[in-house]
């Protein structure tokens, strides 16, 4: 018998990464799709028959219920959220219902239909807010400073309490900022690849941007799917930090994606106040050090490879 994996937000970045490696490992997947399936579809079209689609909503307990009942899952991955921190701030009710609440939701189901389950939630390294230490890991303090961080917060913590109180094997992944070409447009990185690419087939003149002195931990959602599939093989849940361990400013992530296509970016990319944030986390830097140590994992795709590979999948998308 095939071993069964439940996984909220399929048709997402990671979603999207985690099906193929867990239908490539022969697992049968149930995958919950959210609002926006996308191109996730004919993707998939090739692993017909172990691969099961089911409509649920992480704001409807029934539906959560019956999406672990039908799927009798051995692993749960939690990747349904609303994603981005910027629009945390102009739907803060949304956000809290599916990234807190709906964790909830899930975590009873879990409890009432698949006990023995194994559950991954994705917990952010948006959590620790602009943190005094540097690079974060599991122990830095958790002060969230946007509605999304505030929800995945939450999470968090309930993920902790159901371990500790109910005996789940439930693990969060502190999951620092994970790129690849399946990056929805509402993230600076594929905003830049995508305008990128328009701007050299002459699509496009200028990019608009907000604060390019942020830095973040950039790495490839690819890598981080391994991680995330390791930590449910331990005999024990736990937490893990997840990252590359390097820094780059926005303007880097610039400045190598205009340079990959022979252009500068000083030519093309204006700063519009309209993309600052009422509140932004200005550096997040993770140490992985648990999850290589325990976990044996280590990221292989590096930052510039990163940014070309996102740079030549935007080009050749629109070219
Ligand atoms: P986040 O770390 O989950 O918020 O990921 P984002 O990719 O949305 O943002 C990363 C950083 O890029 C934040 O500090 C943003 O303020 C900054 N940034 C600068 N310009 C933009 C922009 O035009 N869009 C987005 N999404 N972020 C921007």
């Amino acid at each position: 018998m095939p071993k069964r994996a439940l996984i909220t937000g399929i048709a997402g970045q990671d979603g999207t990464y985690l099906t193929e490696m867990l239908l490539a490992k022969g697992y049968e997947v149930f995958g919950v799709l959210g609002p926006c399936p996308g191109a996730f579809a004919d993707r998939m079209g090739q692993y017909e028959g172990r691969l099961h689609l089911i409509e649920a909503d992480l704001t409807d307990m029934a539906s959560v219920l019956a999406a672990v009942e039908t799927s009798a899952p051995a692993e749960v991955y939690n990747f349904a959220a609303q994603s981005s921190v910027g629009q945390s701030w102009s739907d803060a009710l949304t956000t809290t219902d599916i990234n807190a609440v709906g964790v909830l939701r899930l975590l009873e189901a879990i409890r009432a239909a698949a006990p023995h389950a194994r559950v991954f939630q994705a917990s952010s390294a948006e959590m620790f807010g602009n943190a005094e230490e540097s690079p974060q890991c599991e122990t830095t303090p958790i002060r969230p400073e946007s509605p999304y961080a505030i929800a995945k917060a939450y999470a968090f913590h309930l993920v902790a309490a159901y371990r500790k109180s109910y005996g789940l094997h439930a693990s969060n992944g502190v999951m620092f900022n994970h790129e690849s070409p399946l990056r929805s447009l509402d993230f600076v990185t594929r905003k830049i690849t995508d305008g990128v690419a328009r701007i050299k087939l002459g699509l496009m003149s200028e990019l608009r941007l907000g604060n390019l002195d942020s830095r973040r931990d950039w790495g490839f959602a690819g890598d981080y799917v391994d991680a995330i599939w390791l930590m449910l093989q331990q005999d024990g849940p736990d937490d893990y930090v997840v990252a590359s361990g390097e820094v780059h400013t926005v303007r880097e992530f610039c400045e190598v994606a205009f340079s990959h296509v022979g252009l500068d970016y000083r030519e093309h990319v204006v700063v519009d106040p309209a993309f600052f944030r009422p509140l932004d986390v200005n550096i997040q830097q993770g140490d992985a050090s648990k999850a290589r140590r325990v976990l044996g994992w280590s990221p292989k795709v590096g930052f510039s490879e990163l940014v070309a590979m996102m740079v030549d999948a935007d080009m050749e998308r629109l070219g």
